[in-house]
């Protein structure tokens, strides 16, 4: 479809709706029908579009979904149709005597000549959300909140790839969907060695995980956690009729490309209900994300609304609840853990216990807030969530089916002589001094974190060495975290992560180790060799700088080609994409210029304005600097394996040429193409010169031409141009 190029708007629109339907076709299908450099290029010629025609702006942009502008706060919005909670039951002879009563009142108020159906479906553990669209475009999604009003986390929302932000014409003008906001086992797992990675504090489970994100005021924060939805129901739709089951509304959901809970059985009778709950209890454990019950509900709208709801939920759906998969076992004592930001961590050492298919032994109890913390769990009164003691009888709980915790004391079960956890005051490894963050930090009254703030600290020295040479950073063959206590424990210095280069000069004192012999040695030190060759991403993620994980080390080494090239950047270049969501006054502060980053300098590094400014004062530190130039002179490549020179999005058969353009194109007007060009990796000059690479030469065309023939330069007319730029998956 040609499009005149004068009308950005029309070109905008196209753009729009080919990535959409690519991103549905992606998500919704699993068919990806564009391959992923094309869908590139194309965003970035939207991008590009948006920042040149800011009138052209659009909230529900696919160039939204990698993160939009973030917010101050969040704005309270009221329900339309209150977000009631769900009644529930944990005994199957409660859920039958609620299928009684329905079904009695139902029939009583003889409105209805059928049996009512019942559907179930999955009760996904995550966060209740509701959508609104009008016209078919989102534009509010609100947490429930106090069940009238929420806070508005539409901003979150937009980048979650697989719900379209626009509907098709044919949809009631207001539709609101409610559902469910949740985090995949694999994305909680990705998420905590992440936080784990950074110093951080890991969530305590994928629905916190999930509550934590959408709390995030930047959304390229939020992109990066990869939420997911999927819709359970309704709130006010303008059109009565267009659905009048809850099945119903489902399937008209589904074929709108919206991700939605399919029901497990729909069913007039009792005990097929009743074998679906049960039956469900075993096939959860396989869906990959948090499912604690079974949600059943009535399938007619019109039964539902002449039951209506109590103040609190509503008559006509109930929500079976399975018990959490735990255990109980006695705690034997407290480890304290010195990791590599000194952050110290209380685990538990417990009697040993069969729990979800493995034995536990271990399990974090996070933080001391918790240890002491004498708050009982509101679902069981006879439990206490924390204030556990050495003795105590604990509950161990799986989150996201993977990593033990303590969930629970029973405190009717506690020995009279049971001892609190001393906390410690002092750093447990080098007695140095504790930085302790105070309670309130994270909305609770306890304390959240202690921390050893000596540099010096063998702990951290230790946990730093072992990450440094771990399989996933500098992979250093032959040193072990047991390799590293051996030598350590002699006179030959391994403090810093040169003092690993150098221990090449030591074999006399390292051939007198334990079980270390001539050829174990030249294993060694063959490792440690090879490992110089890493390159810069690798070392940087070794390092244990804060904030600079796997993705974020590569996302730098990608646009730095060496180490000396990520010094000498700005404090902007490390968070760019930031750098466009702020306002004018607060970018030309910090680049220089009001004007937003052209899509050249739009790259995503994973960091934002709250944490790039420790990455950048980390590297220009007296202490870094000091690493990086031992390093060098040890002959520890630092030069990047990932750089790439062409934007990521360039074209080979534009990156890097310099284009003049003349003549008259049918297609393309001047501004446009040179625009084109750029995004593309090319660059537009006005005159043909010996620096010229191709003369785009349109109808009367004139003295460019001839000079540019004179100096053999390669010259392109319009249909050579537009078979290029459709190979660089442009559509003219
Ligand atoms: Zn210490």
């Amino acid at each position: 479809m040609p499009t005149h190029p004068s009308k950005p708007a029309a070109r905008t629109a196209e753009l729009r709706a080919i990535l959409e339907e690519a991103n549905t076709a992606y998500y919704t299908h699993a068919r990806p029908t564009m391959p992923d450099k094309e869908f590139d290029t194309l965003l970035a010629e939207l991008a590009s579009l948006e920042a040149t025609h800011p009138e052209l702006d659009d909230p529900n942009s696919p160039t939204r979904r990698v993160g939009g502008a973030a917010i101050d706060g969040f704005i309270p919005r009221q329900h339309r149709v209150p977000m009631l909670s769900i009644d529930n039951t944990y005994e199957i002879a409660t859920f039958a005597e609620w299928h009684a009563r329905t079904t009695k009142a139902l029939t009583a108020s003889g409105l209805f000549d059928h049996a009512p159906a019942f559907v179930v479906d999955p009760k996904i553990d995550g966060v209740a959300m509701s959508l609104r669209y009008e016209q078919g475009q989102l534009v509010h999604a609100v947490t429930r909140g106090d069940g009238r009003t929420g806070d508005d986390v539409t901003h979150n929302i937009r980048t979650i790839g697989a719900l379209p932000l626009r509907l098709p014409a044919s949809v009631p003008n207001v539709l609101e969907i409610r559902g469910e906001v949740f985090l995949s086992n694999a994305s909680f797992a990705e998420m905590n060695a992440q936080a784990e990675a950074d110093g951080d504090e890991p969530f305590m489970n994928p629905r916190n995980a999930a509550a934590g994100t959408l709390k995030q005021l930047d959304p390229s924060r939020a992109a990066a956690r990869s939420l997911s939805f999927v819709a359970h129901g309704k709130g006010e739709i303008s059109d009565d009729t267009w659905a009048t089951t809850h099945a119903g509304l489902i399937d008209k959901l589904a074929n709108l490309g919206v991700p939605v809970n399919r029901p497990i059985a729909v069913s007039t009778d009792l005990r097929e209900l009743i074998a679906a709950i049960e039956a469900f209890d075993k096939a959860r454990h396989t869906l990959g994300h948090a499912v604690d019950g079974a949600v059943v509900r009535l399938n007619d709208f019109a039964q539902q609304a002449s039951l209506g709801s109590t103040s609190k939920s509503p008559r006509w759906v109930v929500a079976f609840k399975y018990p959490a998969e735990r255990t109980t076992t006695r705690l034997l004592r407290v480890e304290h853990q010195v990791g590599k930001t000194g952050k110290i961590t209380p685990r538990a050492v417990m009697e040993p216990v069969l729990l979800a298919g493995t034995i536990v032994r271990h399990a974090t109890l996070h933080n001391y807030g918790r240890v002491r913390d004498a708050s009982t769990t509101p679902d069981d009164p006879a439990a206490s969530r924390t204030d556990i003691r050495l003795g105590d009888t604990v509950y161990l709980e799986k989150a996201g089916e993977i990593i033990p915790y303590v969930a629970g004391v029973l405190l009717t079960a506690r020995p009279k002589d049971a001892q609190p956890v001393d906390i410690p005051s002092t750093c447990p490894v080098c007695n140095g001094q504790l930085e302790v963050e105070p309670p309130g930090t994270d909305g609770t009254s306890a304390e959240t974190q202690r921390t050893c703030v000596n540099p010096e600290c063998p702990a951290q020295i230790r946990e730093k060495l072992i990450w440094f040479a771990g399989r996933k950073q500098m992979d250093i063959d032959g040193l072990g975290q047991e390799t590293i206590d051996q030598i350590r424990a002699t006179t030959i210095p391994l403090h810093t992560f040169a003092d690993i280069f150098r221990l090449k000069d030591h074999t006399h004192a390292l051939l007198q180790l334990e079980r270390m012999g001539d050829k174990k040695l030249a294993n060694l030190l063959a490792g440690i060799e090879s490992a110089k060759q890493r390159g810069l991403a690798r070392l940087l993620a070794g390092m244990g700088i804060r904030y600079v994980g796997d993705s974020t080390s590569r996302a730098l080494a990608k646009r730095f080609a060496n180490l000396n090239d990520l010094l000498a950047a700005p404090l902007w270049r490390l968070m760019p994409t930031a750098v466009n969501t702020m306002s004018k006054a607060e970018r030309a502060h910090l680049t220089g210029s009001p004007n937003k980053l052209t899509p050249d300098d739009l790259y995503d590094t994973g960091l934002g304005k709250d944490t790039a400014p420790t990455v950048h004062a980390y590297l220009h530190s007296p202490a870094a600097r000091e690493t990086f130039n031992e390093l060098a002179s040890l002959g520890v490549d630092l030069t990047s394996h990932e750089f790439s020179q062409a934007p990521a999005h360039g074209a080979p058969a534009f990156a890097g040429k310099t284009f003049v353009i003349t003549g008259t194109l049918a297609t393309y007007e001047r501004d446009p193409l040179s625009r084109l060009l750029e995004s593309l990796g090319g660059k537009a000059s006005g005159s043909v010169s010996s620096k010229t690479s191709v003369l785009i030469a349109g109808d009367s065309a004139g003295s460019k031409l001839t000079k540019a023939q004179e100096l053999g330069i390669t010259v392109w007319d319009e249909p050579t141009l537009l078979a290029n730029l459709r190979a660089a998956g442009v559509k003219p």
